[in-house]
């Protein structure tokens, strides 16, 4: 698709069609299982100034808490337990956590269970680390490229670049790394081209997953009096993306159930999405990982409810890559 017919389906009011088709696609690619990831947000430090995220280092409202290695690799026992084969460790952009301490959790987890995979979430790190972490076992590392438009990425991200975060995710797959970016849709500032171009540069850059979610305003951020992202406009450009890449794995986004917390999730289940990441963070924790106002939780309870009310069904495997070269070489696919 071409980006004029990318910019015409962003327009226009016809969206069950286009819904529809990225659902048929799911299924021919992807099949009617829905992976399920486990998300541990085991540090809300962070050394960034994105303008829209409330884990901001500005922002002095929120308590800041780490989370101690015997207590992530505890929680990953417990998730694992609960028959999740994919733990996704997430934090602020924290070097309170050095390369060894998260090589270290990271060796723990895949020592004791190695048919698990790690999904990393830390942001941006010298390429070293990613080095380190990757020859522990972690096997993808999740950077959202959060907007395609450089001149609107670095307004938004304050000592940042979007060369730096594309060589980062080149690097990334270099090491072998399964690799998400993704886009914040709605964002001040953003126009449908550049919604066009995240699309287009998702598929370029040949991801394997894409985190795509609505932007949510946070009451302690330069950007709190900015209005939400559309649900409507951010299930279009899930659609299309489905309908795009074909078989890249696409969570339905917790930021798609704060902006709807009855259906906003179903809702993206049927326009293409593939995967839900519940979060088991311990609630004295998660209460302060505030990205964004009204942060619904998702439990693992309410992922199964929720795939069973799209009328698909829980997949038991871990949902490795479906890009064939990226794939472990004894994956079965599931
Ligand atoms: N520090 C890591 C990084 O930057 O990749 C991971 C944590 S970061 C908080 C996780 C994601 O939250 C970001 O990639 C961004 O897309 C999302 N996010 C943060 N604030 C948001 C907001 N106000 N609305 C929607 N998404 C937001």
């Amino acid at each position: 698709m071409k980006k004029e017919e990318i910019l015409e389906y962003l327009k226009s009011d016809k969206a069950n069609s286009l819904f529809k088709k990225a659902d048929k696609i799911r299924k021919l690619y992807c099949g009617d299982k829905v992976f399920i990831r486990g998300i541990v947000e085991f540090s809300n430090h962070c050394c960034r100034s994105c303008l829209y995220c409330g884990l901001r280092q500005e922002n002095k409202k929120i308590l800041r808490y780490r989370m101690t290695s015997g207590e992530i690799i505890r929680l990953a026992r417990q998730i694992i337990e609960q028959g999740v084969k994919t733990i996704v460790l997430q934090s602020g952009d924290d070097f309170g956590f050095s390369q060894k301490t998260l090589s270290d959790i990271i060796l723990n987890i895949k020592r004791a269970n190695p048919e698990v995979a790690i999904t990393l979430c830390l942001g941006e790190r010298p390429f070293d680390d990613y080095r380190a972490f990757r020859d522990a076992g972690a096997d993808r590392y999740l950077l959202k490229h959060e907007t395609a438009n450089p001149r609107l990425y670095e307004r938004l991200h304050p000592g940042q670049s979007l060369k730096k975060r594309i060589e980062t995710l080149e690097y990334l797959k270099k090491l072998g790394y399964q690799i998400g970016a993704g886009n914040i849709v709605g964002l001040p500032g953003q126009t449908l081209e550049d919604l066009a171009e995240d699309i287009l540069f998702m598929k370029e850059l040949d991801v394997d997953m894409a985190g795509i979610g609505p932007f949510i305003p946070q009451k302690a951020t330069p950007l709190s009096n900015q209005p939400p992202g559309k649900l409507d406009l951010t299930l279009k450009v899930l659609a299309l993306t489905r309908i795009i890449t074909k078989n890249t794995h696409l969570p339905s986004t917790t930021a798609l159930a704060t902006s709807d917390p009855q259906n906003g999730q179903v809702l993206g289940l049927k326009a293409g999405c593939n995967v839900l990441m519940p979060d088991f963070t311990p609630e004295s924790y998660r209460k302060n990982y505030t990205i964004y106002d009204n942060k619904v939780r998702v439990s693992l309870d309410r992922a199964r409810e929720l795939i069973f009310k799209a009328g698909r069904l829980v997949s038991p495997s871990r949902g490795d890559s479906l890009k064939c070269k990226r794939r472990p070489k004894d994956y079965a696919y599931t």
